[in-house]
Order: C-alpha cells, then structure tokens, then sequence
C-alpha cells in the first residue's frame, strides 16, 4: 500500500531547495517587550532570537503536528479572504510592509474596509484549537475572565500599527480574529479590534475592545505593553547580535524549588501539578512553556541548544 500519510510528512518536513540568507530585520510575528509595569518578558525570548538569527542549531525543530496546523491555517485564511471577497470589504492580502525608522517588516494578512467608519483596516487571522478548554476559556473568556488574546498576537497587531504609523499610512485598527479550527462551536469564533491610545504618562498602549454576549463592545487597556517598550527590546538584540554576545534567558525550562513554594502559595500553580512535582521533581519538573515549545529547547531525550550552553 502507498503510505499517503508518510509521503505527506516527508514532503512537509523536506528542507527547502534554496538555501538563502535572510536580511535581519525585525519582525512582528517575533514582536517582544519587557512589561512595563514588572519588568517581566512578553512575547518572543530575546535569546531564541538571537539564536534563529545567528542560526544555532535546532534541538527541538517543528514537528508535523504543528506543521500540520500552520497548513490548516493558510486554508482558513484564504476562506476569509473569499468570505471577505463576498462581504464586498476587501481590499488586499499578505501585504507586504516595512518600516525603515525602526527596522521592521511584516505581512499583513488581510487590507479591508469598515463599512461602519469608510477607513481601512488590517485584519490578522489566527486560528486555534477551540476544543482545548483553558485556548477556549482564556480568548473568549468566561463569566469570571475577561476575553483575552494570546501576548504574542497582540504585540504583532500592535507592531503593525505603529508600522503603520510611522510609514504615514492612515490605518488606525487591526481586528485579530480568532477562528476555532476544531470547528467546535461558532462562538468559539472571536474577534478583538486594537489601536494605539496614548496615556496621560505618554505611554502609547494597545487598546483593544471586543463585543461581550450581549453584543455590546467593552474594552481595556494593556498598560503593560508599550511603544517604547517595544523598541527598546528591538534595540537590546541588536547590540546583543551587533557584539555576536549571547543574550540572557528571558524563560526557565526548571523553577528553582523556592520559586515553585511561592508561586504555590500564591496559587499560581495547582494543587495537582505541585503534588506531582513533589513526587518526582526531576520527571515532573515545572519551568515556562516557552521553552518547551522553544526550538531551541530540549529534544525527547532532554538536550536543548540553549540549556546546553552555560552563558
Ligand atoms: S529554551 Fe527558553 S530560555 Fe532558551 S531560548 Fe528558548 S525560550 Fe529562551
């Protein structure tokens, strides 16, 4: 029998023919900060940065699962393109930008208008498993939690619109619509809409409203993310990549014991996880995801680029 599935993997996993050097600049989809209310890391690690630029080797490449998930998304965007097509607002898709005050290029997945306001607006298209209770609960929220989107997604949307600012283009709003790619339920389907707003300290902040169950918009700030606050991460790598100096570690792949009694005191680690913790640290060891899904983090046996070297 010819193993479709397996020829399907092969051919996903085959390395590209051409092998180019990319010119760095930055990129919205890697977007990061340090919050500037706790100092703490948000959205891309500075030293995985690092790392894809300087071309360390991967222990943990992408495997086809996620790959697999990365093809169902270009399928689900170009529905919404038709669907935007058939809608009468679309304008244009993977628009290429870059913005040379800052060194930063993207793609904007969709250009579109509002019929509401006549202006033009981006719309970035993410997808999730909305069968997944905590991915559900945490963007569409509950009677307990507010809607959320994913950091990463929000400094993306934000970078495009300070883009988009500093270009002189007169866009002023990214909708970051969340499709549920399990197909769940069609409220598991959500949309945020995001701007710049400018607080009383000066600090340019994302802004981000949505539409509660009864269809009324509510919104929020995001104070921890800032506009100099992104720069000024952008400009630490470049010194970092400038000296050829490999950055701190902005995650942990393993608390230290005293971290995880605090953060289980302060309930920010269940009782189930700290339990089994407990029973074998080594096996049930609790860090940041972050580096578990890191590609430079540890393969199956354990070894990770990053955790292997000692800087
Ligand atoms: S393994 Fe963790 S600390 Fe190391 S580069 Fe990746 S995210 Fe950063």
């Amino acid at each position: 029998m010819f193993n479709i599935l397996s020829a399907l993997k092969n051919n996903l996993q085959s390395p590209s023919p051409i092998k180019t050097k990319r010119i760095f600049t930055h990129n919205p989809s890697q977007a990061m900060c340090y919050s500037a209310l706790d100092n703490s890391p948000l959205g891309t690690c500075i030293r995985a940065s690092y790392m894809n630029n300087k071309e360390y080797p991967k222990s943990n490449p992408m495997g086809i699962y996620v790959q697999m998930t990365a093809e169902a998304g270009k399928l689900w965007e170009s529905w919404l393109i038709n669907q935007y097509k058939e809608l009468g607002i679309y304008v244009d898709h993977s628009v290429r930008m870059y913005d040379e005050s800052h060194n930063l290029s993207g793609e904007l997945d969709i250009l579109h208008m509002n019929p509401l306001t006549d202006k033009l607006e981006i719309t970035e298209c993410k997808q999730y498993n909305g069968s997944n209770f905590y991915a559900q609960n945490s963007i569409v929220g509950s009677a307990k939690q507010r809607p959320t989107p994913k950091e990463s997604h929000l400094l993306q949307c934000f970078d495009y619109l300070l883009m988009c600012k500093n270009t002189g283009h007169d866009i002023t709003h990214t909708n970051l619509l969340y499709l549920d790619r399990s197909c769940g339920s069609y409220y598991n389907n959500f949309q945020f809409r995001i701007s710049l707003t400018t607080l009383t300290n000066k600090n340019v902040c994302p802004l981000i409203e949505y539409l509660d169950s009864e269809g009324k918009v509510q919104s929020y700030i995001d104070t921890r993310i800032t506009e100099k606050a992104m720069y000024e991460k952008n400009e630490m790598l470049d010194t970092f990549l400038e000296n050829e100096l490999l950055p701190p570690r902005d995650f942990a792949l393993k608390y230290t014991e005293d971290k995880i009694e605090l953060l289980f005191k302060s309930k920010q680690i269940s009782a189930n996880k700290y339990n089994k913790w407990k029973e074998n640290p080594a096996k049930n060891f609790i860090g940041d995801w972050n580096c578990v899904y890191c590609p430079f983090g540890p393969d199956l046996n354990g070894f990770s680029t990053c955790w292997s070297l000692n800087e």
